[in-house]
């Protein structure tokens, strides 16, 4: 057995949203503060619909390069800017010490099911803004993936010429929409590796902090959500202490068994709270690092 703190062949990483309020901004910073010992790979901060966050996804990256070790991935997307203006925000990125974005084409102005138009003078795909990243400077750039393929994509094929798009543009690591029947995600893999596509395809994996909210997003994002996950949670609407444990029980089970498969690298959705990304990442044999990475 390795000794307690020599850090596993694992690699996680953890998506926050940026905080709207003061209250949401203690949540957010008690959780990063939680979870850098962990030494994650990356911290990623996601990129409001239609580009609402702009200022504040800024803001809070620039906080975790000024207050922390960690290394940020800044979500970005083409949703209503111009390629100029996307291209301003990559280079103060860049300015800033920011060396890693995720690079998305962002959700309809109208929300998920509505018809994608793009910006007059913007990039147009995801695909368009991997190069706009890379041209501007040599940036890593992580994308997005679907195993269950990406709602408007016509056919499975299609969408995997999407990502392969995005690969042959420049991006280094694909991330997965989140999925819990971990059978899809193999099929998933072969597919995408069977097309010839070799960087990293990231498991995203979503603690079930609260089932309606979780299903309901789900179906947005066309998540399939199994009965038996449903079942699982079954009458705990009203149960707050009980769901958590179900939920890191359910989360815990999911990792185990990818990790059994030989997958290494997580990216944990964190809703910006700790404790199921700390319990997930405690049972993939993650502990504390000797010096933390927090706290310059
Ligand atoms: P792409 O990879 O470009 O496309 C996905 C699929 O849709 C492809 O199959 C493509 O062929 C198809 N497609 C795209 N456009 C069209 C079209 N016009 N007609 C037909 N088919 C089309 N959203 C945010 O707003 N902010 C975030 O911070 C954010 N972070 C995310 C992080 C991850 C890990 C993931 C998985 C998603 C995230 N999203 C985020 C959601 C994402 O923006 C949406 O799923 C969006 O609808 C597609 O963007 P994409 O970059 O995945 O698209």
């Amino acid at each position: 057995m390795s000794p307690a703190n020599a850090r596993p062949a694992i690699d996680v990483s953890f998506e926050f949203f940026p905080p709207k309020t003061e209250a949401m901004d203690e949540t957010l910073w008690a959780s990063i503060e939680r979870l850098a010992p962990l030494a994650p790979r990356f911290v990623s901060v996601t990129y409001g619909a239609g580009g609402s966050t702009r200022e504040r996804t800024h803001a809070t990256v620039a906080r975790i390069v000024r207050d922390t070790k960690l290394e940020p991935a800044a979500h970005l997307t083409c949703v209503a800017a111009t390629r100029e203006e996307v291209d301003e925000v990559v280079r103060g990125y860049w300015e800033a010490g920011v060396r890693h974005i995720v690079a998305l084409r962002g959700d309809p102005v109208g929300g998920p099911g509505t018809a994608y138009e793009a910006h007059p003078g913007g990039y147009a795909q995801a695909c368009d803004l991997v190069a706009g990243i890379r041209k501007v400077g040599d940036f890593e750039v992580s994308v997005s993936a679907y195993p269950e393929k990406h709602p408007e994509a016509s056919t499975f094929d299609a969408d995997i010429d999407a990502l392969e798009k995005k690969v042959d543009a420049g991006a280094t690591r694909a991330i997965t929409q989140f999925f819990f029947d971990n059978a899809i995600y193999y099929r998933y893999l072969e597919r995408v590796r069977a097309r010839g596509i070799r960087i990293p395809i990231v498991p995203g994996i979503v603690p079930v902090q609260n089932f309606k909210q979780t299903a309901s997003f789900a179906k947005r994002t066309g998540a399939s959500v199994p009965d038996w996950l449903a079942a699982r949670f079954e009458g705990l609407d009203d149960d707050v202490e009980t769901r958590k444990l179900v939920a890191a029980a359910v989360a815990c089970e999911q990792v185990t068994d990818l990790r059994a498969n030989g997958v290494s690298e997580f990216h944990i959705y964190t809703m910006n709270r700790a404790e199921l990304a700390y319990a997930i990442c405690h049972m993939l044999g993650l502990r504390p690092a000797e010096t933390t990475a927090a706290a310059a």
